[in-house]
């Protein structure tokens, strides 16, 4: 830190380059793009790879809204396919149904569309999510995405470190994001982290983060309409000494969770996240259980708060967000996978520095008023009140 205050670079240094190319190495990719945000990277990969106004994008309801909004920025029309309601994950076959119907033009698409504001233009990329730091299956699609020549961009925000077969999250699409938020498993502050093998992908990333400025061009030459998406010098060394403790904060994190879920074994009223395939690893993101239908969450959140507990829903289906619904005319019931699951998932305090009589407190306390907060009514859980 101190380097680099002392450097006279706190832009575009050599910090950044070093993250950068450690980050790359770390995922075993051709390149890795610093930007300054999650949001930032998803939204430059979507620009970098051809989505245009009036395209449509495949994505999942269930995930951070941003993942759906970057197609919003640039006028396509996100549409979106329900989740398997044990991986948390876009379902493979019916987002292969719809890949198949969208590339082909077909007028009958197998997932709810919006019922207003919907676009007609093609299906110009995938945005799959590797939920809570579960590494999704994507065999399917990206054979499938491959045969009509349509991008995948993986939304890898919350799975850095994250394996399936035994292979590190973030190559199998044209481009993979990460970020960097407070939350996530290494931070920088803000920032996030664009990873891709594709040459022309990389050097269109590098050029929008820097408001359109072409490769080694004067500052006064910009090439395209451009953002400002950098990552700055100090913000790339915290990240750069995060990266270089990532395997020892993964290990923290997964003790953590592994206590919980050991707590948790077996009670019929508080479900942790199954465990994963065989050979896959997850890389814990935040620690969230299902709760049984019958618990009314929102009271107790408010319970665990009053013992100084901060508990979290999530997600909130992006397509019930109030403006989704405004412009596209979704309503409850469109996504059932992802309602469900949204309605009884709740995030326990997650971090590296819990100790075990942390996470023992936080569950003393859950299972003492959760008796509190059960027979619920189970309506109106997504209404603005
Ligand atoms: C955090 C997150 C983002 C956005 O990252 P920011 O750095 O906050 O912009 C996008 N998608 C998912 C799934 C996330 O969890």
């Amino acid at each position: 830190m101190n380097e680099v205050l002392g450097s006279g670079r706190l832009s575009g240094g050599p910090v950044l380059e070093t993250f950068e190319r450690e980050f790359a190495e770390r995922i075993g990719s051709g390149h890795a793009v610093a930007v300054s945000s999650g949001t930032a990277g998803l939204h430059a990969s979507l620009i970098a790879l051809g989505v245009k106004r009036g395209d449509i994008v495949l994505t999942t309801p269930f995930s951070f809204v941003a993942t759906a909004n970057v197609a919003l920025y640039e006028g396509a029309t996100p549409l979106f396919v329900d989740i398997d309601p044990a991986t948390l994950e876009m379902q493979p076959a019916a987002t292969a149904d719809a890949i198949d119907a969208l590339a082909r033009g077909s007028r009958a698409i197998p997932t709810q569309v919006p019922r207003i504001g919907m676009t007609r233009g093609p299906l110009s990329a995938i945005i799959p999510v590797h939920v809570f730091g579960n590494a999704a299956n994507l065999d399917r699609t990206i054979a499938l995405a491959g045969d009509f020549r349509i991008p995948v961009v993986e939304d890898a925000c919350e799975a850095l470190g994250a394996k399936r077969r035994g292979e590190v999250v973030g190559h199998s699409g044209d481009a993979s994001v990460f970020a960097f938020y407070p939350n996530k498993q290494i931070t920088s502050g803000e920032g996030g982290m664009v990873v891709t093998d594709r040459t022309d992908v990389a050097r269109v990333v590098r050029s929008l983060r820097n408001q359109g400025r072409g490769e080694g061009a004067t500052a006064e030459l910009h090439e395209r309409l451009g953002f400002n998406y950098r990552l700055d010098e100090l913000s790339a060394a915290v990240g750069l000494a995060q990266l270089r403790r990532l395997d020892e904060i993964l290990e923290l994190r997964a003790r953590v969770a592994d206590r919980y879920t050991a707590r948790f074994a077996g009670s019929p009223l508080v479900s942790p996240l199954p465990p994963v395939a065989d050979g896959d690893t997850r890389s814990w993101f935040v620690y969230p259980v299902r709760l049984h239908e019958s618990i009314h969450r929102t009271m107790l959140i408010r319970r665990m708060a009053a013992h100084g507990i901060t508990t979290r829903a999530y997600f909130w289906p992006i397509h019930l967000q109030p403006f989704y619904r405004e412009r596209f005319g979704y309503r409850e019931g469109d996504f059932p996978n992802a309602e469900a699951v949204g309605r009884t998932m709740l995030a326990l305090p997650f971090h590296t520095r819990l100790a075990d009589e942390d996470v023992d407190r936080v569950c003393e306390v859950l299972e003492a008023e959760i008796e509190h907060c059960r027979p619920a009514s189970r309506a109106a859980v997504f209404s603005r009140a």
